[in-house]
């Protein structure tokens, strides 16, 4: 089968035939349909989790795969209801199923767990093994390109306005912002409507283009950051919705200077979510953010029914996809486009299957 490995940090990433891989009796092979092209796997070329995450070379890349079940294992049981050549998506965060993380559902956060394309070999190749627990089955098909982006940009920001709804900062007489319209944003914009009950969404972003689609996806008003200050951004944000501050935010870009952004943004008891990785430390002042009770939450990836709902919705045609296909050929031109930000929407290797 064709894959793209990596034999080292900061290289390209190397093209070529290997065996198709066998498969444990608990596990699924998997023919893969399609494999969303994500920022943290340029961080992971590049060396970003490279003091985190000890990971032996060659690495397959690759965590947002949907395929087809090719091989069931010898003891994958007939109440998975899986069978050959079903449309299956794999939920990423595979733990070791024992601890209080997984127990309570939350197996993306076990500390003894794996991510396919993060030591597992990943859905940058033809077929890619998968435990059974952790595929979800697609009852109503949907193309590749739209299907596998879903299993992180299109979860990770519906998992995190999630923990907004939960501290009860959106509303239809609320505004919540979101940082960053590439490939999460893009899906985040659309949640941000669906669980505020049509609060107003503003969008803050550099590139145009990506924030005119934001607009298409749902966003009532946009704003471009691109050289303003801070009060340039409350000023423009009033004069465009009558109001300067946000009563929550999602950060899909969590670099340093967002997150500043972000919580300076905040009105009184506003509440702040992180889901994106692209700096390394917070860095906020202390006063105004325990003197009006602001809240910052981490939300991690999804857990698999964060990822049913998410699945759930798009097959019911309640989600509006932004993608581009490319071929596992040309990985490496692609992974350049998307360090430098140039891809619009998602990026997704589409097998021809
Ligand atoms: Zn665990």
């Amino acid at each position: 089968m064709l894959s793209a490995r990596m034999y080292e940090y900061r290289q390209p990433l190397v093209l070529e035939d290997i065996d198709v891989p066998d498969i444990s009796p608990d596990q699924v092979l998997v023919r893969v349909g399609g494999c969303g092209m994500c920022r943290s796997d340029v961080q992971l070329i590049d060396g970003y989790f490279e003091p985190a995450l000890k990971m032996k070379f060659p690495i397959t890349p690759g965590h947002e795969i949907a395929g087809l079940v090719e091989r069931l294992g010898e003891q994958v049981p007939r109440n998975a209801q899986l069978a050959i050549g079903d449309q299956v998506v794999v939920a990423a965060g595979w733990g070791d199923g024992t601890c209080r993380e997984c127990r309570v559902g939350n197996e993306q956060l076990c500390e003894h767990g794996s991510w396919p394309g993060f030591g597992p070999p990943g859905g940058y190749a033809e077929y890619i093994p998968v435990p059974y627990r952790q595929l979800i089955r697609i009852e109503k098909r949907l193309k590749w390109d739209e299907l596998a982006p879903l299993t992180d940009a299109g979860v990770t920001p519906y998992r995190a306005i999630k923990k907004l709804r939960a501290a009860g900062v959106l509303g239809p007489d609320r505004m919540i912002g979101v940082f960053g319209a590439s490939g999460l944003g893009s899906y985040a914009v659309q949640y941000a409507k669906l669980l505020s009950a049509g609060g107003t969404v503003v969008v803050f972003a550099r590139n145009q283009e990506k924030l005119s689609i934001a607009k298409e996806r749902g966003a009532d008003v946009a704003i471009n950051t691109t050289s303003k200050s801070l009060n340039d951004l409350k000023q423009e944000l009033s004069r465009l919705t009558g109001k300067s501050t946000l009563d929550a935010a999602i950060d899909c870009v969590a670099a340093e200077e967002t997150i500043r952004t972000g919580i300076a943004l905040l009105h009184t008891s506003g509440a702040f979510v992180s889901v994106g990785l692209v700096g390394n430390r917070i860095d906020i002042p202390l006063f105004p953010f325990t003197g009006r009770e602001l809240t910052y939450h981490g939300s991690f990836w999804s857990n698999y029914s964060d990822l049913q709902e998410v699945l759930a919705l798009a097959q019911k045609g309640g989600i509006q996809h932004s993608s581009k296909r490319i071929r596992l050929q040309d990985v490496n031109e692609n992974i350049d486009l998307l360090r430098a930000g140039d891809i619009i929407g998602r990026a997704v290797i589409v097998f021809d299957i």
